[in-house]
């Protein structure tokens, strides 16, 4: 089956995950895809088809007869984003894209413009998968799930270009943050891996921000505003003053970009007596990150100091760190996936991330797990797109990377 034909079938099942749900996954949509997977994989005779109990789907492409190589892994996430709608996708092939504004039916004042999306200019030629206008395509990850099912195919067909053991990871939840919590990387068993989860063809991240969240909560004291005089103390006057002298130029998301880091405040929970301001700090070193928290919150105690009464409590959650200070000690797997690239006649693209991807997290778990391209754009949103030719390179890819850990370079 053709790597498009999975695709088509893959997004009709809506994943969209829920960030208010416990359960894991956090929604049934997400097993029904699993279990459909799970089925295709005992069917294409892939070894140790497992499905546990969280629903994270794991699979083996046995070594090519005689070969001795590490184990290596490919993994992609079956969830949508919980931010647009993903139930009754209908895909739509435009083929031969030529530069045409693709209007989607089933609303027509979704428009794709090569003006607005300058990725579709080195689409000429191609065929271009989108929604009908009312829902996400589920591109990201679906282009990354049909694409490693294919490459498995593939491999277990031509079993003559030599390849160790591939393991294969299907994971729920990523949108909601939470792909890797039950990640078993112990029973996963592979040395390194590589999720499909990227943008234009070409695309291999390892690099990504170190992450922590900050919540401060600013403490006053409320009495009827009648009689307040001398007594009240207004923690939303602290906290605005606080946002007010927090500094932006050069340390904010909307001024900052390439391997600049932030301080974002991003959620207010105001009253007089206890006003919590939650702040995103981002950078590329860790180091940077104690360096942004020491000057937040002196800037905090500092504003606190001209409010006698007022208090401030703070708080610093680690959320996660820089693959890099991982693949960084195991440069082949990098090496690996430039050289699978070329083959495929792709000359690598390579970015920092502005985000995290399970691999930040899995990296950590003792996983170094850099992001491939699976060829996905717009995504999240209902002009979500991506190319059938850059899919079937990322096939390709895949192939020559899990070849290219045998020792054997493809021509
Ligand atoms: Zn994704």
């Amino acid at each position: 089956m053709s790597v498009l034909d999975r695709f088509l079938r893959y997004v009709t099942v809506d994943t969209r995950s829920d960030e208010q749900s416990t359960a894991c996954p956090s929604t049934p949509g997400q097993l029904v895809l699993m279990q459909m997977l799970e089925q295709e994989l005992r069917a294409l005779g892939l070894d140790d088809v497992v499905l546990d109990e969280h629903g994270y789907l794991m699979a083996t492409v046995p070594a090519s007869a005689g070969v001795e190589a590490p184990v290596i892994g490919f993994i992609a996430h079956v969830d949508t984003s919980p931010e647009m709608s993903g139930t009754d996708v209908r895909p739509l092939v435009h083929a031969a894209y030529d530069g045409r504004d693709l209007v989607l039916p089933d609303d027509p004042s979704v428009v794709l413009r090569e003006r607005d999306i300058p990725a579709l200019r080195q689409q000429h030629g191609h065929d271009i998968v989108t929604a009908s206008g009312l829902t996400l395509l589920g591109a990201d990850d679906k282009a990354g799930v049909a694409e490693i099912v294919t490459a498995a195919e593939y491999l277990l067909q031509h079993p003559g270009g030599p390849h160790g053991p591939i393991r294969l990871g299907f994971t729920p939840d990523e949108e909601i943050g939470r792909g890797a919590d039950r990640f078993d990387v112990a029973r996963f068993g592979a040395i390194c891996a590589y999720t499909l989860d990227g943008g234009s063809r070409g695309e291999l991240e390892y690099e990504s921000f170190s992450a922590d969240a900050m919540t401060l909560t600013f403490g006053g004291f409320n009495t009827h505003p009648g009689y307040a005089k001398g007594q009240m103390i207004n923690a939303i006057r602290v906290a605005a003053r606080f946002l007010d002298r927090l500094p932006t130029a050069g340390m904010s998301p909307e001024t900052t970009s390439g391997y600049e880091g932030f301080v974002h405040p991003y959620q207010l929970d105001a009253s007089v007596d206890r006003t919590r301001v939650k702040v995103l700090i981002r950078d590329f070193v860790t180091a940077e990150l104690t360096v942004k928290e020491a000057l937040v919150e002196r800037i905090a105690r500092d504003v606190v100091n001209e409010y006698p009464g007022a208090s401030v409590d703070i708080r610093i959650d680690e959320s996660y760190r820089n693959m890099r200070e991982v693949l960084e000690h195991h440069p082949q797997v990098i090496e690996r996936a430039r050289a699978a690239m070329r083959q495929a006649g792709i000359e690598p693209i390579e970015n920092p991330i502005r985000g995290g991807t399970d691999g930040s997290r899995l990296s950590f778990m003792g996983l170094p797990t850099p992001n491939l391209f699976a060829g996905e754009h717009n995504f999240h949103s209902r002009r979500e797109w991506v190319s059938v030719q850059d899919m079937e390179k990322a096939v390709e890819v895949i192939v020559n990377v899990a070849r290219n850990w045998a020792g054997t370079d493809r021509k």
